[in-house]
């Protein structure tokens, strides 16, 4: 579903990603695992057309997006959960959600349908529908930030470290749900620094270390793996 090939990206003239490659099929949770500043959050902003200074080939279904303009990324079907959540805090949890299906903006009967969907996938934000976004705790806030992407109706969703900042339980019912959003069909991209649960979730994991792809494979078997115990999961 979606290929890179050999994606240099810089900020300024400065290369932070030099030279990696990944896939991710169909249906597929895979994880991006590196220590912080290896150039994680760089290769999602890559994929989404943040990041405007690269070479190498990026393709989504089959279509080259290299170069595309990130309202497009969305059109296609890419939703990025960004790190930090970035919902607007003054407007409201409903507003915030609605943001999520501008693509929608004129179809009021399939944006309502969708807003149903949300509430009922997240009865917690239905409750807390009227209530300043500002005002949720971290956790609700990821729920949000992931319920205003899902209005996209995304094929592939990136998420940026949700589990930043967030108790235990939290994550893990953070990371229930996007398990279910996975099961509906949705192919999931996740940045993680917390290897532990993401090696534990996803089917494939790759390691970036200082803007290189340095290892890779399926998440069951780099749980096991000397390198990645040391560097990633303290033991
Ligand atoms: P973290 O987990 O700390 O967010 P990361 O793996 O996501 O780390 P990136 O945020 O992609 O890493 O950063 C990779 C490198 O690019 C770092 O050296 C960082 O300082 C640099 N960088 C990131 N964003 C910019 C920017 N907008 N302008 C200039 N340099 C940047």
């Amino acid at each position: 579903m979606l290929t890179i090939e050999n994606l240099h990206t810089s900020y300024n003239g400065i290369e932070v990603l030099h030279g990696i490659s990944m896939k991710i099929a169909r249906g597929e949770k895979v994880a991006l695992l590196g220590a912080n500043g290896a150039g994680k959050t760089t290769t999602l902003a890559s994929i989404v057309g943040i990041a405007k200074e690269k070479s190498g080939v990026i393709t989504f279904d089959k279509q080259d997006i290299t170069n595309i303009e990130t309202y497009n990324a969305v059109r296609k079907g890419i939703v990025l959960i960004p790190e930090g959540r970035h919902v607007f805090t003054r407007l409201t949890v409903e507003e915030n959600i609605l943001i999520g299906g501008f693509l929608m903006a004129d179809r009021r009967d399939r944006l309502g349908e969708q807003l149903e969907r949300m509430y009922t996938m997240f009865p917690l934000l239905k409750d807390r529908r009227r209530q300043m976004a500002g005002t949720l705790s971290g956790g609700e806030q990821q729920m949000l930030a992931i319920a205003r992407g899902l209005m996209g109706s995304p094929k592939l969703m990136l998420l940026d470290e949700p589990s930043l900042g967030l108790s235990p339980i939290m994550v893990s019912r953070v990371f229930k749900i996007v398990d279910e959003i996975n099961h509906s069909g949705v192919s999931i991209l996740i940045v993680e620094q917390n290897a532990n649960i993401a090696l534990e979730f996803t089917d494939r994991t790759y390691v970036l270390e200082l803007g290189h792809m340095n290892l890779s494979g399926p998440s069951e078997v780099l749980k096991d793996n000397e390198r990645i115990k040391m560097a990633y999961l303290g033991m």
